[in-house]
Parts: C-alpha cells; structure tokens; sequence
C-alpha cells in the first residue's frame, strides 16, 4: 500500500514514512492510491472479532510495511479495558466502542456509539493511544526523536499528551493559553507528572499559542536541529485508526450484511467523518453520513450549498461545543479529492483559491468553479446544524427520556440525526465526549453536575505542573532548546 498527496506532486510513500509527517511537501494531505475493498465474507468473519482484532485486521491493509506480528502487538496493547475503561454505568468497557439504543420505532432505531471511554473522555483518544505506541515502536527502530509541539484549547491536547506520557523518544510541549481552559482540562494535562511532557500556559489566547507553533515549524533549521513535529487532525495514521469504529458500530448493530446503517457525526475538522467516509469507500454499507456542526457552520454550508468558505476569525463563534469551533475543515480537502476522482491539479487550483480568496464554489452555478455538488449525495453526505438552544434542549430531552447525560458535541449529533433518520436504517450518532468535560453547559441545562467516571471525583486538586509565559517565540524556543539538548 502506497499514499500520494492530494495535491498530486510527491512520490509514494509508505504508511511508515508518512507516519510522523503532517502535511505532504507539496502542501496536499497523504491518502492511499487506492483504497483497500472488503468482502461481504470477510464483513461475515468480522463479526465476532473483539475491537483489537477487528483493528488488527483492518489497520494491515493500509499499515502493509510493518511486520503483522509488530502491528498485532501494538493494536492489542492499545484497544484493552483498561485503557478504554470510563465506559457509562451499564456500559460494557471490554467493547471499547459499546453502542447503546435510545430509540426504537416506525422512524427507524436511534443508537449512541460510545467512542469517549479513554483516558481523557474525548473520541480523540480512539486514535492517539494508537499513534502514541506506533510512534514509539517507529522512532526505537531508526533509533530516532521526536519532539511534539502543539497549541490546544483542550481536547487535542490533552489526547496528545496521554497518549505520549512515558514514552521512550518522544517529548510533548504544548501551548494552552493562560487561564483560558475549563477547570477539569486544565487539571486534566497540567497534573500530569511525567518528565516527557511539558505545559505551557501562554500568556494570551488560543491564535497566540497557534501563531507560536507556526512560527516555530517555518524556522526549519530549528525545526531539524530539535526534531520537532507535530499529531494535529491531518495525520493520516489518526484518520484511519477512526476508520475501525465505523465498522465496529455497523456489525453490532446489525446481523447481515444486507443491513444498512447510517452515522451522525459531530464534526469540526472533518477527521471523525472522514474516516466514516473512507470505510464506505472500503465497502461498509452506510446508508448515509450525516455532518453535525454548531453554529460554525462550513460543512453544512458546503454539503448545503455545494459552496466552501472558510470563516475569518471575527466569524467564529467560541460556543458551548468548543471542540467544533473551527474555522476551516482541514479535512475536507480528503473527500474533495474522491469527489474530484482524483484530479489533483484542479484540487491544487482549488484550495489555492482557498488561500487566496477564501474558498470555492462546486456547486455548477454560473460562474462557480465546477458542478461536482451534483455527486456529493452519491457518497452518502447530508449534513445540518445545530446551536446552543438546541444543545440545552436536546440534553434536557435525552436526561427527561432515557436517563442518561449526554455532553454538548454530542447532543449536536442527536439533533440534526433526528432529521434524517429512516425506517429499516439504524441511525448510529457517535458520542464524542462524555458531559464531564463540559461540565458548565450540563449545569445550565439540568442544573446538576454532569456524573464524573471513578478516579477523576478530585482530579481539580491533584497538584499541577506547568510553566506560565509571555506569548513570545524565543521564549518557546529557548524553553524547547533547553530541553531537547542544549
Ligand atoms: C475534536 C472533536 C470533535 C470534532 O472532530 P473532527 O474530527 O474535528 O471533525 C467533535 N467532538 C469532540 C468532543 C471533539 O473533541
């Protein structure tokens, strides 16, 4: 298996050398040159598989130079109860991604995919726990380091930093701005205690941290001499470990692969539904892929309109979903590039124009830039919005009829899964984090603290350690140079 970029100007790779790189020199992001099919027997042999194996096998089609052996060990030690152990009460843990029904009738039956179990309550966990034991495994054989630095506002990183903690050969610094983050995330990475990660609260907001972490990658010589890299949502090895929950969630929730399901995900990045994406191309059948988004709405425009337009800062909203408070779908140019069949120079053209003049229009219009929003639907795509009304209300409706706390990204699935649900067609919304993480909007909507897993009951009074500093670039350059050798 070899990946080429979208932007069509690189030789092909392998999953390895493409696994500790973010964009593709060409500035296009890595995708298979084909995807790998899956039989309906196969489908049949994969029903009884428990999550780690049911990885394994599909992880080998796409991770094809690494030696089995290597990749079955790093996938078993990964997707275990443990890890994955703040299941729901009632919830089974050893099913990793276990689904749980809230309705079933004449529309059609409406299940959660839980996918927030890990250690810290976000969907984000799915992947990372991976990259962080491949990473691993691929620095010791070259004998290699890595120096991760990112710029969080919450989830991303502390998904990062759990996932690296104690690894040999890896050291994560990463940006957070300063008293900006809720209680339970900032307790969350800064009470980690391992030597490998380190937390700077940057004196300033988010965009600060974010212009820090792009200032330092374009000093390339810097960049080289402290082996700095980075695991934001383009990482392809991040993409396509998601792609195993897709699978997972369609065979429990049917027993024949004449059954269709559909996904509602709660989308920002366009990386969950990408992989969503990716396993119908493999041949799952999905009926429909459903693009949940808050307020800031650029997917839902797009799969609307057939219109992408990226929002300037002053247009996007800081909501009660944080998490999807995007302003662009980094992801997005993935499925533009099956949407275009492959065509990577008029994609080059058209995310140039992205850059340039802020997006670009398919939708066949006169004066548009082509008529492909014509052929979304044929990939499943539907997509709806959802706002802070409609989190507060839909929290309160799931806790009034099923009994159970659903946190705000999550209620903006259930929203907008509602529109679109059909008799026969299992509608599987994905839970991307459980209500602790949020815990001020559970409040206001049912004016109790959202239930807390075991272990996290006093997490806010661990002690912290992490170092606070002026939104300047040579400060963080000297922190990092001082830690990665000199
Ligand atoms: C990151 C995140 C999302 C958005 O996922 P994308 O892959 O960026 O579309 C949704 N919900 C939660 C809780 C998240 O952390």
């Amino acid at each position: 298996m070899h990946y080429v970029s979208t932007r069509g100007h690189t030789a092909a790779q392998t999953f390895s050398e493409i696994l500790l790189a973010g964009l593709a020199p060409d500035g296009g992001l890595y995708l298979p040159a084909e995807y790998p099919t899956v039989t309906s027997a196969e489908l049949d042999a994969w029903r009884k598989l428990s999550y780690a194996d049911l990885a394994f096998e599909i992880l080998r089609k796409f991770a094809t130079d690494i030696p089995e052996g290597d990749l079955k060990a790093l996938i078993s030690k990964t997707y275990t109860a443990e890890v994955y152990c703040n299941a729901r009460a009632g919830d089974d843990a050893s099913r990793i991604t276990p689904l749980c029904t809230l309705e079933e009738g004449k529309q059609g039956s409406l299940l959660l995919q839980a996918l927030s179990n890990g250690p810290t309550l976000a969907f984000k966990d799915m992947a990372m726990q991976l990259i962080g034991n491949l990473f691993e495994y691929t620095l010791a054989k070259n004998n290699a380091e890595l120096n991760i630095l990112g710029a969080t506002s919450g989830d991303t990183g502390s998904a990062a930093e759990y996932a690296m903690r104690g690894k040999k050969g890896i050291r994560v610094f990463m940006l957070s701005p300063h008293g900006k983050m809720s209680a339970f995330q900032t307790a969350q990475m800064f009470s980690l205690q391992d030597p490998n990660i380190f937390n700077i609260a940057v004196k300033g907001v988010f965009d600060d941290c974010q212009d820090i972490v792009k200032a330092v990658s374009n000093d390339h010589a810097f960049k080289a001499a402290r082996k700095i890299g980075t695991v934001n949502s383009i990482n392809w090895a991040r993409v396509v470990a998601q792609v195993v929950y897709y699978f997972r969630g369609y065979l429990s929730a049917t027993t024949s692969n004449e059954q269709k399901v559909s996904f509602t995900v709660p989308s920002g990045n366009f990386g969950n539904i990408c992989a969503g994406h990716i396993a119908r191309m493999m041949g799952l059948p999905i009926d429909q892929l459903v693009a949940a988004t808050n307020e800031n709405d650029v997917l839902d425009e797009f799969f609307r309109t057939g219109v992408y337009r990226v929002r300037k800062s002053a247009e996007t909203w800081h909501t009660s979903s944080p998490s999807m408070d995007i302003s662009k779908a980094s992801n997005i140019e993935r499925f533009i590039y099956d949407l275009l069949d492959g065509d990577a120079e008029r994609l080059t053209k058209l995310f140039h124009k992205v850059e340039t003049q802020g997006g670009f229009d398919l939708s066949g219009k006169p004066g548009s830039d082509g008529d492909e929003f014509a052929k979304v639907k044929q990939f499943g795509f539907v997509s709806g919005k959802s706002t802070h009304a409609d989190r507060v209300a839909t929290i309160q409706d799931v806790k009034a009829r099923h009994g159970i706390v659903i946190d705000t990204h999550t209620a903006d699935g259930l929203k907008v899964a509602r529109q679109f649900m059909k008799p026969g067609v299992p509608m599987i919304v994905l839970e991307t984090a459980l209500p602790a993480k949020f815990n001020e909007t559970i409040r206001e909507a049912l004016g109790e603290d959202a239930p807390r897993p075991v272990g996290f009951e006093h997490m806010e009074e661990l002690p912290q350690r992490f170092e606070v500093m002026e939104a300047k670039v040579d400060a963080v350059k000297k922190f990092i140079a001082e830690r990665t050798g000199g």
